[in-house]
C-alpha cells in the first residue's frame, strides 16, 4: 500500500481525500505477535468452539488476510513473473469427511514479495488484495497501526468503499458458517494437532464469497 494509495483531489471538489504517506510500512507485512502461547491457543479454541474455525497457521506467522480468489491472482501474477511467493492456507473449516475448506489465506513473507523496496511503492498495484485497498481503515470503523491515518473516517474515499466491503465479507462469512453449522456440514471436534502435518495430504476445498 504505498506509492499509488494517493486519492487524486478534484479541483472543483470542496472534499479533502487523507493522502498515504508513502511510508511503506504496511508492506512490511509480519507483525510480531504478542500472544503467549496460552493466549494463542485459548483464542484458537474459542475460535473452533464458537465458529467451527481451525487456525492453519500460528497467529505470530499470520500476515495479511487474502481471500481464495485473490489468492489465485497473485500466484497467477507471481508465476506469470518468475516470483517465489509463498502464500499459505490460514484458517479453515472441516467437513464430516475430513475435508478442509480454506477461508483464507496470507502471504508468508516479512515483507510483501510485491512491494518495490527501492520504489516504495506496491508492484501488483490493479490486483492488490481488499485488505490493502481498505488500509489504513480496517473497517468501516476501525483503523490499522499506520502512523499517518487520519482519525475522521470523513477523511477517507475509495479505502472506505473497501472498509465496507470487507465488512460486508466478514458478515456472509459469518452468515455461511452459522448455515453449514446448523446442518452439520462442518465439524468442531477434529484433531488440530493433525492439520499442519496432514495438510498436503487432505482434500482442500475453498469458501469463495459472492458479495
Ligand atoms: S500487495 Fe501491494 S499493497 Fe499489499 S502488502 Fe503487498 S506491496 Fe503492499
Ligand atoms: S503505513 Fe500508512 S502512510 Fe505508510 S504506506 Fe501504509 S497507508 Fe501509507
Amino acid at each position: 500500500m504505498t506509492m499509488p494509495m494517493t486519492h487524486p483531489v478534484a479541483q472543483t471538489s470542496p472534499k479533502k481525500f487523507w493522502q498515504c504517506a508513502k511510508c511503506g510500512a504496511c508492506c512490511h507485512i509480519r507483525e510480531q505477535n504478542k500472544l503467549s502461547a496460552e493466549e494463542e491457543k485459548s483464542y484458537k479454541d474459542y475460535m473452533k468452539k464458537h465458529f467451527g474455525i481451525f487456525y492453519l497457521a500460528s497467529l505470530s506467522e499470520v500476515t495479511i488476510n487474502v481471500w481464495p480468489e485473490e489468492a489465485e491472482r497473485l500466484r497467477d501474477e507471481a508465476k506469470r513473473r518468475g516470483m517465489d511467493v509463498r502464500i499459505r492456507p490460514k484458517r479453515a473449516l472441516v467437513t464430516p469427511n475430513h475435508d478442509l475448506i480454506v477461508m483464507d489465506y496470507f502471504i508468508d513473507h516479512d515483507i510483501c514479495p510485491f512491494f518495490d523496496k527501492e520504489k516504495r511503492q506496491c508492484t501488483v498495484y490493479a490486483l492488490r488484495p481488499l485488505i490493502c485497498r481498505a488500509y489504513p481503515l480496517t473497517s468501516a470503523k476501525t483503523y490499522g497501526k499506520c502512523k499517518y491515518k487520519s482519525t475522521n473516517l470523513s477523511d477517507y474515499g475509495s479505502e472506505m468503499d473497501h472498509a465496507q466491503e470487507l465488512d460486508l465479507r466478514i458478515a456472509k462469512e459469518k452468515a455461511i458458517i452459522t448455515d453449514l453449522m446448523l446442518r452439520g456440514s462442518i465439524i468442531r471436534d477434529f484433531d488440530e494437532s493433525k492439520l499442519r502435518s496432514q495438510l498436503a495430504n487432505m482434500q482442500l476445498k475453498e469458501l469463495r464469497i459472492k458479495l
